[in-house]
This record gives structure tokens, sequence and C-alpha cells, in this order.
């Protein structure tokens, strides 16, 4: 498409998109009196309209039915996260039974590594990539140190990092693959983000997945900022098990709770180790407080306590939207809008000196999402309060770099050209 940088071409692609009136689902907080153009669903989405419902649904039941709630709500309590399996598998690429919902991201993350991080003194390395997000590099090096000592290792041999080469910004495949052969037996988990948070980066799950796989290793991923962003496959693709967050681009509120996908291949090994409670116990039996635990049949069987009903029910909302708009629809838009944004950004440039910034995501469709990140050589930090006093909210990361996330649900073309002549404005200041 021959794009235009005008606010009357914007409109144009407004009017021409279907999911246009999402936009009408979701508040917006002001800055000057006027909405704010929303770069940062990467981080935290906004809130829907539809959500307080879902929230005082649950309240209100408490008070109505106490206890009685477990099994009396209109949706029950005790098998409220089981309301999740079918929309999530649908946005993830899964098997109903291979979902379950619990905790947040980072716990759960430790708590596939108590079933698929094993190491023995032979095979013990963990890959990751490099500079991966830091909760990510904490969870590596307390989990090497965790296992090192009984190992009788250094722990400083057990996280090997997949390095980006001199001068470029993103990961190259074929180096991954590389880095995987070159490991050799004595790789056990190979654990990478989907979807690289400061890039945008894509990564191929698919080919990793298998490629590693023949080493005989485990293979997991961090999808936090892959779900409702991405189309995945992962019960295809063999993935052994991974674990997002759902506020990012799943707008489900601050801290909320976490999805897990634990492939099927995995359900009735009975030697698989795990960290138990009552909530994974066979469903049947839970309530008969028998002393000998027996997982439920599925991803359910690595739940360890009663959910958290009050911070799944925004969540609920927020997958019933999912369900309504489906990944199809909204990757369509996604492609387009992002491939907007990347235009307005080089016309930008272009209009002013064509040295001001540069956009570090890969501009192959396939490699990226929703996210462009744009390093600024210019003004830097005052450039950033520039937008954000302007109602650019956007975020930065150091050293130079302002990521922005073009969510199609409730971003539109018109922000796009907006945001452009805010920048434009900024930068000749
Ligand atoms: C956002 C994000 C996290 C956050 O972890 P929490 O446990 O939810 O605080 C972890 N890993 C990655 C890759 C992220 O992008």
């Amino acid at each position: 498409m021959n794009f235009q940088n005008t606010r009357e071409f914007a409109q144009q692609l407004d009017q021409q998109d279907e999911l246009f009136n999402y936009r009408e689902e979701f508040i917006f907080p002001s800055v000057n009196g006027k909405k704010v153009i929303y770069f940062t669903g990467n981080s935290l989405g906004l809130q829907p309209k539809r959500t307080k419902a879902y929230v005082d649904e649950v309240m209100d039941d408490w008070a109505k039915l106490a206890v009685e709630g477990h099994f009396y709500a209109d949706k029950p309590w005790w098998d409220y996260h089981e309301r999740f399996a079918v929309p999530l598998s649908e946005i993830v690429g899964a098997k109903p039974t291979e979902i379950t919902v619990m905790n947040t991201l980072t716990v759960n993350l430790h708590l596939m590594m108590v079933s698929f991080y094993r190491p023995t003194i032979k095979k013990y390395k963990i890959l990751c990539e490099e500079k991966a997000f830091p909760s990510d590099q904490y969870m590596f090096q307390s989990q090497a140190h965790f296992h090192a000592q009984h190992l009788g290792i250094d722990p400083q041999e057990i996280i090997v990092e997949i390095k980006r080469r001199e001068g470029e910004h993103n990961i190259r495949l074929e180096d991954v693959l590389a880095k995987i052969e070159e490991i050799g037996d004595e790789l056990a988990l190979v654990l990478i983000g989907g979807v690289n948070y400061y890039t945008g980066q894509v990564f191929d799950m698919k080919t990793i997945t298998a490629v590693a796989q023949k080493t005989g290793v485990y293979v997991g991923w961090d999808l936090a900022h892959a779900a409702g962003n991405i189309e995945m496959k992962l019960h295809d693709w063999n993935v052994d098990f991974a674990c997002w967050c759902s506020y990012k681009y799943m707008n489900s509120g601050p801290g909320n709770a976490s999805g897990c996908f634990v492939h099927e291949k995995h359900h009735h090994d009975k030697d698989l180790p795990r960290f138990a409670g009552w909530w994974g116990h066979n469903k049947e039996r839970r309530f008969k407080m028998e002393p000998v635990f027996e997982p439920v049949q599925g991803a359910d069987g690595w739940q360890i306590s009663n959910l958290p009903i009050l911070s799944l029910a925004p969540y609920l909302a927020s997958v019933e939207m999912f369900a309504e708009v489906g990944m199809k629809k909204l990757i369509k838009k996604r492609n387009l809008l992002t491939a907007y944004l990347e235009f307005i950004l080089h016309e930008i440039d272009r209009e002013i000196d064509g040295t001001e910034f540069e956009i570090i995501t890969p501009a192959n469709q396939e490699e990226r999402a929703c996210q462009l990140s744009v390093y600024l050589h210019g003004q830097g930090r005052t450039l950033f309060d520039y937008l954000m006093k302007n109602g650019v909210i956007t975020d930065w990361r150091e050293p130079n770099v302002i990521r922005l996330a073009p969510v199609p649900l409730y971003c539109s073309f018109e922000d796009m050209y907006e945001f452009g002549q805010i920048l434009k404005a900024g930068i000749s200041k």
C-alpha cells in the first residue's frame, strides 16, 4: 500500500478498519484534556470498560454468598480457572488441557524449571538470549546457584547466552542454532523470550524448538511479549512448556495472573518432579482431603493454591474479548498499523535530516510484531520527556531507546499520524 503522511489518509485507514470500534471499549488516560496516544500496551494494557463488571460480580458474590460462592456463584470459584482453557488455547495454539492460569510469570517459570530443568553433572547448561528481561536473568542466576552447589559445578558455567553480532541489534537464527550445536550434550534446557522485550524481535520458535529437541533437551518459551500479540502453535511446535503474563497485550491489569502451557506429552509422566498443592490434585477428589497427591492429568496438575478470583476476573473479561475478535483480525490490523507507524517514522526522519533516530526492530515482517523500538541518536531523554508531556505515552529503555507498541485493539491510524506531528515538533525545538 502507498501510505501518505496526512491526517486525511490516516482517517481513511481508520474508516476501513474493522476493529476501529474496539477503541471505544477501552479507558484512555488524558493529558492536557485529550486522550493520550498509548504506546505502552506492551508493558501494561489499557483497562477495558467491561472489566469492572467482572470484578464487581466477584465482590457481589462474596458479599451475598461468602464461602458458598466457591460452588454457588454464577461463575463458581472452585473451577473458575477452567474458563480460560478454551479461549487461551486459541490464543497460543494449544489444546485446552495444555493450558492453566495461576500465579505470576516469573513464579511460573521457576515452577516449570522444577519439572523441566533437572541438571546432571554432564548435562546442565541453560541456553537463553543475551540481555534477557532482567527478571529472567535473575531467575536463571538463582536457579544456577540453587543447583550448582549440589552438582559441584561453578554456577557461571550453567548459563549460556546467545549473543548479537558486533554492530547488530538482533540475534540471528543461525547463531541460535549454531550455539545449540556447539553446546551439544551439555545442554539441558533452552528458555528464551519468544518476542524480545527490548527490540521487539520475534524468534522462530518452531525451528529453534525442533532443532534443540533433537539434542534431547527441553524447550520452554517466555511469552510475556508474545501472548495476544503473535500467532503461535505451541502444541504443533511440540514446545515443552511456556508461560506468559496477562497484563501486557492481554489487558488484565497490573501484576495479574499468568498463563501457563504444558505440552500434553508430559501430562502422564509420573516421574516428572513438580511442586504440588491441593489445587493440582485430582479434581473429583480435591475436597476429600486425602493424604497422597494425585495430579490432574493436564496443565491444571501444576496448580498449587486455590486461585485469586479477584485477580482472574479482569483476565476473564480480557480473554472473552480476544475470543470475540480472534487473533487473525488482530494480526492483520497489527501488521498494517505497525507498517504505517514505520512509514511515519521514516517520513519524519527524512523531513528533518535523516539522522535523528533509527528503528532497531527487524524490518522483516516475519521477525517483528506490534512493537517498534527506536534508538534516539539526537536529543534522547529530553525528546522522550517532550513526548510524555504532550500526551504520547511511551517508555524509556537505557541507553537511548523508546519502545512504541501500536496495539491493534485500541490504537488508531490517526494516532500514528498525530504522533508523527508531535515527534517532529519535539525534534525541531
Ligand atoms: C514483563 C516480563 C516479565 C515480568 O515478570 P513478572 O513475573 O510478571 O513480574 C518477565 N519476563 C519477560 C520477558 C517480560 O517481558
